[in-house]
């Protein structure tokens, strides 16, 4: 998988987007992430890429300009399966999103900023848009990153066990079962005994059970 950022704060997704699970896979070449900073693509001699808003009223948007020749100089290279830009209006991200999306080949993810961006961007280029929850964030840099993430680890070959994913919380219809390591006494906290019996019937037995409870209460809270 390719999936290329358009951003102005490029400098954000250094720290994450290069550690852990998301660096080894780009080491082993699952997954390319390319991060593009749209003030390369200004057209005027001061590289502004936002203005005032036509109408008038408070705060800055973002030129349609740049983030679209951005996006006409990577469509010249590949076909994308989506372009999408991040937006609190959006699509709100879930795990079936996430699962999709998992299994495309080229994506690009538009961060914007300010007030947003010129809505003929949205109109006419962009063919997806996302949110990852109703609340207003500064820029969509830490959204694309949140979803970067939850679509990455699952595609074959990024976790080094990948039924682990398969067991996680969102992935069928139960929340994944409470987790415990080393050591067996934590302070007087003491892992549950079934854990420790080495009877993998029981053990399964145990979680599933667990696993309906936190269901049935993640269902209560929510209701
Ligand atoms: N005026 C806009 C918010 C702009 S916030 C509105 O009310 O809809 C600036 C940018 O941050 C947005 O353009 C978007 O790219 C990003 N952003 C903010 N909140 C987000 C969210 N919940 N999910 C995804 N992107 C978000």
């Amino acid at each position: 998988m390719r999936v290329d950022i358009l951003t102005l704060f490029p400098g954000m997704f250094e720290g994450f987007l290069n550690q852990s699970i998301l660096k080894r896979a780009q080491t082993k070449g699952i997954v390319e992430l390319h991060i593009h900073d749209l003030r390369n693509y200004s057209q005027d001699k001061h590289k502004n890429v936002d203005d005032y808003a036509f109408g008038g009223g408070a705060g800055m948007v973002m030129m349609a300009e740049p983030i679209v020749l951005c996006i006409e100089e990577l469509c010249a290279e590949r076909s994308y399966d989506e372009i999408i830009f991040m937006s609190p209006d959006g699509e709100l991200l879930n795990q079936a999103m996430a699962n999709q999306l998992s299994l495309k080949n080229n994506l690009i993810m538009i961060c914007g900023r300010y007030k947003g961006i010129d809505q003929r961007v949205r109109d006419h280029w962009v063919s997806m848009e996302i949110s990852i929850g109703e609340y207003v964030l500064t820029g969509g840099e830490l959204a694309a990153a949140v979803v970067s993430d939850a679509i990455i680890r699952l595609i074959p070959g990024v976790l080094s066990d990948e039924s682990s994913a398969l067991s996680d919380s969102f992935q069928g219809e139960l929340l994944d079962a409470p987790v415990y390591t080393r050591p067996e006494n934590f302070r007087g906290h003491i892992v549950p005994e079934v854990l420790l019996s080495g009877d993998h019937k029981k053990i399964d037995e145990w979680r599933y059970e667990q696993s309906l409870k936190k269901s049935e209460r993640h269902k209560q809270a929510e209701e």
